[in-house]
């Protein structure tokens, strides 16, 4: 597994995370209010993990 210190933002299509490899849907469900922070998405379809983080932004407002 290549680890990097980069973390993309997230897509997520159809309550599915995206991977930002390769574009397919993974297994990973998201919720409307889920909250990823440096979050290893592996796709099953590439065999590649990717940091990624959703959500953040949004929830800064305490
Ligand atoms: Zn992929």
């Amino acid at each position: 597994m290549t680890r990097t210190d980069a973390c993309v933002p997230l897509t997520v299509r159809e309550g599915r995370a995206v991977c930002p490899a390769c574009g397919g849907r993974t297994q990973v469900v998201i919720l409307s209010d889920t909250v990823l922070i440096k979050f290893p998405l592996f796709c099953k379809k590439c065999k590649t993990t990717t940091l990624v983080e959703y959500g953040q932004s949004q929830s800064l407002r305490a």
